[in-house]
């Protein structure tokens, strides 16, 4: 495994780390989650991400259980949650969501608990609050750092200006901006990562755990000939995903990159993630997984990187034409 340290902080985080969304609590049980967070760890992930929002705070109580279990070493690893969402669903009320300091204080209170940890490593604010001023967003994260509930903070689909925005409140306080993003980012969806947040990477620095390196599992060409039962595409409840994500348009291009792969001699899944990891603003690419097989084949991705050339690379721009246009 090679560790990539997170922006200008001076944590190392894993190029390839584990994340729990839709597949804790949905699609799989405490035995499964512990063997594929063992099997992570023991190839060197030393990341593992959650929210509270996933499945309801059930999954970060199902990644609590694996940790207790496990017993690893807390300064082993790092771990994540987010806040944002809630986890009360249809039925919360005003304050159970959001980035008020009420609810980022309350809802990192309860992902510890959930996880049995005594702190998180790094603590998102899930989306921007347009509600809440990022001042406001700012002093409560410090706030939480100072209690040493948590050690980083950071943001998920921030737009650049935000993010801008939370440094200059940070700065005039003399307090700490956010030092990671976790953006989604993958051979469908380049520009924030590639444009929009590239001043930020150059002029003050920042970490990003990139998400949907598979963009949910259609960039493994699993999807090409039809929707397989029980992935993630056919569940109840992501018919929203799944008119997204399946579309002609889309399978053309993942056809023509798996001809792409299949004449390099690699596997789709791997050439799609070394391709995330190869950009080198990217700190860490977020894999999720319902099989131990298909981690097995995902950590392979970082024996790929070599391959990723310039040329390898812009022979993929042309399968994809997504590149954006600066
Ligand atoms: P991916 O895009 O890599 O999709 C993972 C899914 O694809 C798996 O659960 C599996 O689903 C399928 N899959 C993966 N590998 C293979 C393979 N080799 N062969 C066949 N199928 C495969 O990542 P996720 O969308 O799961 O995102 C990763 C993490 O990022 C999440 O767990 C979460 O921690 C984070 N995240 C953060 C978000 C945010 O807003 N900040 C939003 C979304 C995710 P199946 O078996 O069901 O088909």
């Amino acid at each position: 495994m090679d560790y990539r340290r997170m922006g200008k902080s001076g944590l190392q985080l894993s190029v390839l780390s584990f994340g729990s969304w839709v597949t804790f609590a949905r699609q799989t049980d405490d035995y499964t989650n512990e063997r594929l967070m063992m099997q992570a760890y023991d190839a060197g992930v030393n990341f593992f991400d959650n929210a509270e929002v996933y499945s309801a705070g059930l999954s970060e109580e199902m990644m609590g259980r694996v940790l207790r279990k496990v017993n690893w070493d807390r300064s082993s690893y790092v771990l994540s949650s987010k806040a944002y969402f809630g986890w009360k669903g249809a039925d919360k009320k005003p304050n159970q969501h959001g980035l008020s300091r009420k609810h980022l204080m309350e809802a990192c209170h309860e992902a510890l608990q959930r996880m049995q940890v005594e702190y998180l490593d790094l603590y998102y604010c899930h989306r921007p609050d347009p509600n809440v001023p990022i001042a406001e967003v700012v002093r409560t994260m410090n706030t939480l750092i100072q209690q040493g509930k948590i050690f980083y903070w950071g943001t998920s689909e921030w737009s650049a200006a935000e993010i801008m925005e939370a440094h200059m409140h940070a700065k005039e306080m003399g307090l700490e901006g956010p030092a990671v993003e976790q953006p989604e980012y993958n051979l469908f969806n380049r520009r924030r990562v590639e444009v929009d947040y590239e001043p930020i990477f150059r002029n003050v620095g920042m970490g990003t755990t990139i998400w949907s390196p598979l963009a949910s599992g259609i960039l493994t060409g699993k999807y090409n000939e039809g929707i397989p039962d029980g992935s993630r595409m056919s569940l109840e409840g992501y018919e929203w995903l799944r008119d997204k994500a399946v579309v002609s348009d889309k399978l053309a291009r993942i056809r023509a990159l798996g001809d792409f792969a299949k004449e390099l001699g690699v596997s789709l899944p791997c050439l799609s993630i070394a391709w995330c990891i190869s950009n080198p603003n990217v700190t860490t690419a977020i894999l999720g997984a319902t099989k131990e097989s298909q981690l097995t084949e995902n950590l392979k991705a970082l024996e790929l990187l070599p391959l990723m050339t310039e040329e390898v690379k812009a022979q993929i721009d042309t399968i994809m034409g997504t590149k954006p246009v600066v």
